[in-house]
């Protein structure tokens, strides 16, 4: 099955229950809640929090 962003759209992440959303690359999804980043493998994703990395991309928030 194709990743789609309208695929992605209709998923939440299990840790916290945010929304997710495709990442530009395609390489994963992102939460909008905890930020947790879950891969894509295969075109599978892996909505595992142990698989997830936290992306931190908010440099203004975190480095006053
Ligand atoms: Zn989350």
């Amino acid at each position: 099955m194709k990743v789609t962003e309208e695929f992605v759209e209709k998923m939440i992440c299990p840790a916290c229950g945010a929304k997710v959303r495709l990442k530009e690359d395609k390489s994963g999804i992102k939460c909008e809640g905890c930020r947790r980043v879950y891969p894509i493998e295969d075109e599978i994703i892996v909505m595992l929090p142990e698989k997830a990395t936290v992306e931190d991309e908010d440099p203004a928030a975190s480095n006053a």
